[in-house]
């Protein structure tokens, strides 16, 4: 008896491998610098929760429209209009459990066995992952450190074939921080409509842009970037509720019926309670200054964490313009070691600091450090990474 050919390659998300280590060090007592989380460090609004225990006190416990509340579909598309600038009505929208279960809906939709679907690298983990699950064949697009890993419509260009199916964007990017900036974006959409190529662009850190920068949805362009765009956020992290498990995809009304049936066959829908919680996040008039004030706390960090690492010999690093990740090349200590698995291991082991190896993010020789920490937690965790690097010399 043998697995199916489509998990065989399946590699648990490294991101959550690392949570779970420094987890079990500090549980044995280990003071650990964690680098690692992928979430934001604040707590989950009150207001928000509230609103969800609300709705477990008034019985709202049952299965919901397995495309979501129509209140929360309702909410979702006054959102995007107001903020996005983009007009989905609330059938071309879908609630589901978190932007990863969003993206697996698209795949499913979409892929046929073989499709090509052209993934910026660094990429976030599970794009490939996602992708292969779904009988698609993803295509590297490299991008360049020089230029601030920011991607362009240029870079894509040679990657396109006959076989192209999709294009994922993610700006602002996780692992590097990159922001694709307005004309740039303009220029790949356009790219994308002259060859039939879907857009999937996953919003996920759409309120953490920084240096005053204005975050734009491709989808707002035109009447005919709506149409082949996959619009994907979540309240994961813009919210800090990603224990939650609430995202959403806007598409247009034929893509989103597919999706909605495929919520209904496998998860039937977001939990119901933490649906209300997400549409308190939408309507309650404090949301917009707790994002905010999260925003400049990102800001503030991701200055002190790359003025830092700035500082420490042989390294290279990209000033990130939103997200709250920072992405070094520490190839030249890697390489010392054998690889960036191997120095993630040795920062843990000798520096008690943990981060997550660029190679899971598809570039060996980086690190990914998450400043979803304190500044004080910032300053001792790099401190101990120039540290434990020095003696590597
Ligand atoms: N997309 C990107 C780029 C992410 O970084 C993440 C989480 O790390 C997700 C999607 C998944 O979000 P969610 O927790 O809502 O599933």
């Amino acid at each position: 008896m043998s697995l199916s050919r489509r998990v065989s390659h399946i590699k648990p998300a490294p991101t959550l491998q690392i949570s779970a280590k420094i987890n079990e060090l500090r549980s044995k007592g280990v003071d650990l610098v964690g680098f690692g989380a992928g979430e934001p460090d604040f707590d989950t609004p009150n207001f928000i929760k509230e609103a969800c225990i609300k709705a477990l006190k008034d019985g709202k416990t049952k299965y919901t429209p397995s495309a979501g509340l129509p209140e929360l579909r309702e909410a979702l598309s006054e959102k995007l209009y107001r903020e996005n600038s983009v007009h989905y009505a609330p059938s071309e929208i879908v609630v589901t459990a978190g932007a990863k279960m969003a993206l697996y809906l698209i795949f499913v939709a979409v892929l046929e066995e073989g499709d090509e679907v052209l993934l910026p690298s660094p990429y976030w983990v599970t794009y490939p992952e996602q992708i292969m699950l779904c009988g698609g064949v993803p295509v590297i697009v490299p991008l360049k450190e020089e230029k601030g890993f920011v991607l362009t419509a240029e870079d894509i260009k040679p990657y396109i074939t006959k076989r192209t199916k999709i294009l994922i964007l993610n700006s602002p990017s996780n692992p590097t921080g990159a922001f694709v900036p307005q004309e740039e974006l303009k220029k790949i959409v356009e790219l994308c409509i002259e060859n039939n190529v879907f857009l999937v662009s996953d919003e996920c850190y759409e309120a953490f842009v920084y240096d005053g920068k204005i975050f734009t949805s491709p989808a707002s362009f035109s009447k005919e970037a709506r149409e082949i765009t996959f619009t994907v956020n979540a309240f994961s992290k813009t919210f800090s509720m990603t224990g939650w498990r609430v995202g959403y995809v806007a598409a247009p009304e034929r893509y989103a019926k597919v999706m909605a049936d495929v919520n209904s066959q496998t998860i039937s829908n977001a939990t119901s309670f933490a649906q209300y919680g997400a549409l308190e996040a939408l309507r309650n008039p404090q949301a917009k200054a707790f994002v905010q004030e999260m925003r400049e706390i990102f800001e503030k960090r991701r200055n002190l964490a790359y003025e830092m690492l700035l500082k420490i010999p042989y390294i290279s690093v990209v000033k990130p313009e939103g997200a709250f990740y920072i992405f070094p090349n520490l190839s030249k200590y890697s390489s010392i070691l054998g690889s960036d698995l191997k120095l993630v291991e040795y920062l843990i082991d000798k520096g008690k600091v943990a981060c997550v190896p660029g190679s899971a993010f598809g570039a060996e020789g980086f690190i990914r450090i998450s400043y979803c920490v304190s500044e004080d937690t910032i300053r001792e965790g790099i401190e101990r990474i120039k540290k434990v690097l020095e003696e590597l010399f």
